[in-house]
């Protein structure tokens, strides 16, 4: 082996220095990655991450933020009571009472202004513990109400779930409500789909309503009711026919004979 020169050993000394230096510098991050991970892990619930990184916001901001999440809880509080059906305030209390379309008109409103939280994929996904889940649920921006609640867990517009519920409801209504125009004296005003003035309107007693609304039969006005049962009587006789033994056709049971 040949000798190395007095210059050699400094520099194989020097990059040896450094090799362990690097090490130790590699290690460090290591255990401050590992150090980090535990703390995150450490935040068991979204809870503690909206905690931890609420004492990041610019005050202002939050109490803008927190102004409007009052007006959605108001609103999610409407929606949910009329839902379920305890909704309970009289028509007389003009101050208070909100009807079903002026709440539903709001709503549209907000949605309008505001924009949508997908707060489902926020509340199921654990983007505390995945940065990448984090960045997915973000990148609307940083105005995005999604994007606010996920970091901050504040909502700023109502959240996909109760709209999706909202609009299955309405729709219900909007059925229902389509062919009960009025009750009186234990009658219900039906109105068929065919809006034939004046006779596409019928009286019927709330019970045979309440059935039509319950089955999702559709109701059909008289002139209606008889096209309906003629066009019936035509399938119902056209299939006699097809059955008639005479029919050098078709056997008894429908099938083709042979020629
Ligand atoms: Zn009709």
């Amino acid at each position: 082996m040949k000798e190395e020169t007095a210059e050699q050993a400094a520099a194989r000394k020097a990059a040896d220095a450094k090799r362990k230096r690097d090490e130790r510098a590699r290690k460090k991050l290591e255990d401050a990655a590992k150090a980090t991970e535990t703390t995150l892990a450490q935040a068991e619930t979204v809870e503690d991450f909206w905690a931890a990184s609420l004492t990041t916001v610019n005050p202002a901001k939050l109490a803008e933020w927190k102004a409007r999440q009052e007006e959605i809880f108001d609103t999610l509080h409407w929606m949910r009571e009329v839902m379920d059906g305890t909704y309970n305030v009289s028509p007389d209390d003009i101050e208070c009472y909100v009807s079903l379309e002026e709440g539903d008109e709001d709503i549209k409103r907000m949605l309008r202004e505001y924009g949508e939280t997908f707060a489902t994929a926020v509340l199921l996904l654990p983007l505390w513990q995945e940065p990448h889940t984090l960045a997915q649920l973000t990148k609307g921006g940083e105005n995005h109400p999604t994007t606010i609640f996920a970091r901050y867990g504040i909502l700023t517009a109502l959240p996909d779930w109760t709209v999706f519920k909202w609009e299955q409801f309405m729709q219900t209504h909007r059925r229902k409500s389509q062919s009960q125009l009025f009750t009186s004296n234990g009658y219900v005003q039906m109105q068929c789909e065919c809006y034939t003035p004046i006779t596409s309107r019928e009286s019927v007693p709330s019970s045979m309503a309440e059935a039509y609304a319950r089955t999702g039969i559709k109701f059909l006005c008289g002139p209606c009711r008889s096209r309906e049962n003629n066009s019936r009587q035509a399938a119902k006789s056209l299939t006699a026919e097809f059955r008639q033994p005479q029919s050098n056709l078709r056997d008894d049971w429908g099938r083709l004979k042979d020629q």
